[in-house]
């Protein structure tokens, strides 16, 4: 056996010798000496430390009860085969006195030392480093398990784009299988746009370490879907070639969503057009693209007729199917560039955009598209196989630069249409500035009537009512309106305003409060006390639940007799809900309050209401009274009202009797009651006193 490591024996290497016992029983490993039975006959400093045996215990022990899992029945063959490989290492567990196991790593080597054999171990406690591999294990495991966990897809991908490894469990989303991707460029496997976006998130990526945000689509069998790219670049990775993690996140439900916010924000939900903010939106674009190219555009503002009846009698769903039907034709009657929006309702705005470079050129343009689209709205439709006919209103205004602004724009366009509306609707009218001014000091005399009343800015005007004989009969309580700056505004001018509000609820409320009070002055005094005072009441008033509970407590808060109003109401208020505005006038008669209908002969003038209206006095029409001595018509007319209060057994009063003439042809024709300014104009309650006869005050 020459190839036996052999040690010699020391005699004249005696000090050399001392060297090597030190540094074995200094050493910082453990070192073991077996013999040919396995028994230990030498253990250094090391090995009782770490074991906690001492010297003299381990020279009792075998290498059994060092390493327990030996299989110490083999001993023999170990012993054999170390001594064909003598030196021979392996990981073992080692024991400590105490029982405890620690895993080490022993080298072992044959040595035969003057003349005997031993096995020289050497052993290092490696339980650090097995606790370091364990720990290892086991983040490797979980990075494995995060990798299959990955809700979508991840990649390993070099910097040409070539896939090092695929993980994920989306293999849905893949545009190629798995194993398949591996080895190949992305440039190959995805749409060239899609690619494209990879490989710029890895160029990013490479130059700051990561890149994230970058959206590509992909066209899957189950659909568009969309990913968020997350790269980052691997650290450890040798800096020429770099390798890159790339999260692929399927964003495709959120995009969906955003589309959805998106069409909610900027759509109309029923016809899918654009809504008012987004029109806005075009609108401003338009504006300033206008601004530098000189060219006109056109703003349409269109509302459907009586859209509101065809709503509320054939309800919602034939309004629906009718809105949709109105958006497509609209459309099929504009370029595919202009817009056509609805902003709610039966409300839609086209918006042309670059018409011409002159105005009178565009305006006849945008006229002829303008009666196109009337037109075609003035078609049929067919709603569920309903023949439907509708009409539209439209209101037209040109735009050129922004000298005007967004909103003005769209109001002039519905001020437009409004026009339309008054004039018999189911046309196309352009807008004028002189109607502009009419609206705006319209609206400016709106905000100033609100501060009428809390302002004390209303006054109450009275005016004459006489009989045959010209003897008083009492008065009309006409409403003056002196305006701190504009001075005195009649009311023909801000009555129909205060009825588009609530308005008129405040003003007829201190209307019917001060002709009270004015008639409890009058009760007081003989002269006076028999003067009935005529009230005109709107029929938003009329209307007001409570109405007749009001009259009630003014007239009991003033202790007033109620024989002495009288309450002047117009066609229009008995105009809906007849039944219930017949049960109003009985409530008042029955209180005792007489009934006048005014303005008779101008609205509807139907004589089957007037059967079933307890009223008791008819005013004949200031219009029919002014021309009746002229015109021939007339005269037929107010003959025809008086002959029918006659027959009806009511009294009649003619207004606006401004001649002799007119007073010697009214009494001629049975009419006994007058009032006008033949006899006295609308005058403050003291000049009022005044026409009175002076015996009446003595
Ligand atoms: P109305 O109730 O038909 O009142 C008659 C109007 O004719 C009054 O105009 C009166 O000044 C005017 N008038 C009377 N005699 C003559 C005449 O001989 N010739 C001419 N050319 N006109 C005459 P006013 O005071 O401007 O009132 C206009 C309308 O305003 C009233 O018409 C009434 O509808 C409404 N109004 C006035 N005061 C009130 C009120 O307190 N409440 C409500 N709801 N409406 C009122
Ligand atoms: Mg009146
Ligand atoms: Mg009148």
């Amino acid at each position: 056996m020459d190839n036996q490591p052999c040690v010699e024996p020391a005699n004249q290497m005696e000090s050399q010798l001392q060297l090597s016992q030190f540094a074995m029983e200094n050493a910082f490993i453990e070192i073991y000496w077996l013999d040919s039975h396995a028994r230990i006959c030498y253990a250094n400093k090391q090995a009782c430390e770490i074991t906690g045996y001492s010297k003299d215990e381990f020279l009792h022990l075998t290498l059994a009860d060092l390493d327990p899992n030996f299989p110490i029945d083999q001993w023999e063959s170990h012993w054999a085969s170390l001594k064909l490989k003598p030196t021979q290492s392996f990981e073992t567990l080692h024991r400590r006195k105490n029982g405890e196991l620690f895993p080490v790593e022993v080298v072992a080597n044959y040595v035969c030392f003057e003349g005997h054999e031993y096995n020289v171990g050497y052993a290092k406690d490696i339980s650090e480093r097995k606790l370091t591999e364990e720990r290892l294990k086991i983040s490797n495991q979980r990075f494995e398990a995060l990798l299959q966990a990955v809700p979508d897809l991840m990649f390993e991908i070099t910097k040409d784009g070539y896939y090092l490894n695929v993980w994920g469990g989306r293999n849905d989303m893949l545009a190629a299988p798995q194993h398949q991707l591996i080895g190949r460029c992305v440039k190959e496997t995805l749409p060239e746009a899609a690619a494209q976006e990879v490989m710029l998130s890895l160029a990013e990526a490479d130059l700051t370490g990561h890149s994230s945000g970058r959206q590509i689509k992909l066209l899957l069998p189950q659909g568009e879907c969309w990913f968020e790219l997350s790269v980052a670049k691997q650290s450890n990775d040798n800096i020429k070639d770099p390798a890159f993690i790339v999260l692929s996140r399927d964003i495709t439900a959120r995009k969906l969503a955003e589309e959805e916010i998106r069409n909610l924000a900027f759509y109309d939900a029923l016809t899918g057009l654009p809504n008012r903010r987004l029109l806005m939106d075009r609108l401003r674009l338009a504006l300033s693209l206008s601004v530098r190219n000189n060219y006109y555009g056109a703003v349409l503002f269109l509302d459907l007729d009586r859209f509101k009846i065809l709503n509320d009698t054939l309800g919602h769903d034939y309004g629906d199917l009718l809105l949709l039907e109105v958006a497509a034709r609209i459309q099929h009657c504009v370029r595919e560039t202009d817009t056509v929006a609805r902003l709610g309702g039966d409300e839609f705005v086209v918006l042309l955009e670059e018409i011409d470079e002159h105005a009178e050129h565009t305006s006849q343009k945008v006229a002829l598209i303008a009666e196109k689209i009337r037109e075609s709205l003035s078609t049929p439709f067919s709603l569920n196989g309903n023949e439907y006919q509708s009409t539209p209103s439209i209101g037209v205004c040109l735009y050129s630069g922004n000298e005007v602004s967004v909103d003005t724009l769209l109001k002039h366009a519905d001020m437009a249409m409004y026009q339309v509306k008054g004039s018999g609707r189911n046309g196309v009218r352009f807008f004028d500035p002189a109607m502009q001014q009419i609206v705006e000091t319209r609206s400016a005399l709106e905000a100033d009537l609100r501060h009428a009343v809390p302002g004390g800015q209303l006054h109450l005007y009275y005016q004459l009512q006489v009989d045959e004989n010209l003897q008083a009969l009492g008065a009309e309580a006409l409403v003056r309106w002196i305006h701190p700056v504009k001075g005195m505004i009649s009311p023909m001018q801000f009555i129909p305003i205060a009825e588009e509000s609530t308005l008129i609820l405040d003003i007829g409320g201190w209307v019917l409060d001060t002709a009270c009070a004015q008639l409890a002055l009058w009760s007081a005094n003989a002269q006076t006390r028999l003067l009935t005072l005529a009230v005109n009441v709107s029929a938003q008033q009329f209307k007001q639940p409570g109405f007749v509970e009001h009259i009630t407590d003014l007239l009991l808060a003033y202790h007033v007799d109620p024989a002495r109003l009288k309450l002047e109401l117009t066609e229009s208020v008995v105009l809906s809900d007849m039944n219930d505005v017949v049960a109003k006038m009985h409530a008042l008669k029955i209180l005792g309050v007489s009934l006048s209908m005014d303005d008779f002969g101008t609205g509807y003038s139907s004589l089957s209401y007037l059967k079933k209206l307890p009223l008791d006095q008819i005013k004949i029409d200031q219009s029919f009274v002014r021309d009746m001595t002229i015109d021939q018509n007339d005269q037929v007319m107010v003959q025809a009202i008086i002959g029918m209060t006659k027959n009806f057994g009511l009294n009649v009063i003619a207004e606006g009797v401004e001649t002799e003439a007119q007073l010697n042809l009214l009494k001629h024709m049975g009419c006994l009651v007058y009032q006008g300014y033949l006899f006295s104009k609308p005058v403050p309650v003291e000049q009022f006193l005044k026409l009175l006869p002076h015996e009446q005050f003595n």
